[in-house]
């Protein structure tokens, strides 16, 4: 005899619910609201991988509901970057999502999210200035503006993101306080390869020898954040991090500095938690990564 109960697959096997428009999410968030459910959106641009779904077990652990948006953002991209080539696999990614225990797909497309006439832009400052703000100076204008879509379209009550981004996290924290979005914001530390390479949907462009010669970025933001706690001075440390992944073989460094881990305003000794990030060219792919620095 066969139960209805045995017959259904289990929960992480069950298909993703999908839906596509703000009137479907609402619709069921504030389901979930009104049955007393807490709800945590995990914001992506897909192609995901197991940093991703990181923050969707984070999420659970959070909230009793997770909702997980995959929306390759435009506004965030210049002309002359990769949103045209950026990777898309939303079968793939509703496989994982279902795995990792998420509840509901949230994948917009692009008119529905900048419908004609669009005509609105948030402009962000503080943590926004400087780092990815000055190399891709359209960044985080446009993810202030996705972002701050996606909080009010799900309404949330805990939304999760990487310190992979650590930048954009620091951003997200600001414009979610100054505009009063009633929504926590929960990092979570990066996820990496057993190398050391930090996981992103961009480490797809790497060659198998570029792959190979990435994880070295890591290894010098590593020693020199050993080298920074311990007293040394941070304009040498710096500069042997960019000689030694030039070493390596990247390409342009667009930069490596090393910034307070609350506010990103610069400093040059390490008295209060700091954080070191850089940017740099392998191949094709513009890889950012950053480290802790904690003053001993
Ligand atoms: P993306 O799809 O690259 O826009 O990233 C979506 C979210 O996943 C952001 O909050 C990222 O910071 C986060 N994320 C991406 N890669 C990682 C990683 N390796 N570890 C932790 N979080 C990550």
């Amino acid at each position: 005899m066969t139960s209805l109960a045995a017959a259904r697959p289990p929960e992480s096997e069950q298909p993703l619910s999908v839906v596509r428009s703000v009137d479907d999410l609402r619709a069921q968030v504030s389901a979930w609201h009104r049955d007393g459910k807490t709800v945590a959106l995990v914001p992506t641009m897909g192609a995901l991988h197991d940093g991703h779904l990181a923050l969707v077990r984070r999420a659970r652990e959070l909230a009793d509901r997770v909702v997980a948006s995959v929306f390759v953002n435009p506004t965030q991209f210049a002309p002359h970057e990769d949103f045209d080539r950026y990777p898309r696999d939303e079968a793939g990614d509703s496989g994982k999502l279902a795995s990792a225990g998420c509840h509901l797909l949230y994948a917009p497309t692009v008119r529905a999210m900048y419908p004609e006439g669009f005509a609105t832009a948030i402009s962000v400052g503080g943590p926004a200035e400087g780092l990815c703000g000055t190399f891709r100076p359209q960044m985080f204008g446009g993810v202030a503006l996705v972002v701050t879509k996606l909080f009010l379209q799900a309404q949330p009550d805990v939304a999760v993101f990487g310190e992979k981004d650590y930048q954009q996290l620091m951003v997200i924290r600001r414009f979610a306080r100054d505009l009063d979005i009633p929504v926590r914001v929960e990092g979570l530390p990066t996820v990496r390869e057993a190398d050391g390479l930090a996981m992103s949907s961009r480490n797809a462009y790497l060659s198998a020898d570029e792959r190979a010669r990435a994880p070295e970025l890591n290894r010098a933001l590593r020693d020199a954040a050993t080298a920074l706690a311990g007293g040394a001075e941070a304009t040498a440390v710096l500069e042997a991090v960019r000689a030694r992944i030039t070493a390596a073989g990247f390409g342009s460094i667009d930069y490596v500095e090393l910034r307070d881990a609350d506010t990103l305003e610069p400093v040059t000794r390490v008295e209060r938690p700091a954080r070191l990030l850089a940017a740099a060219w392998m191949g094709k792919a513009r890889l950012i990564d950053n480290v802790p620095v904690l003053p001993a």
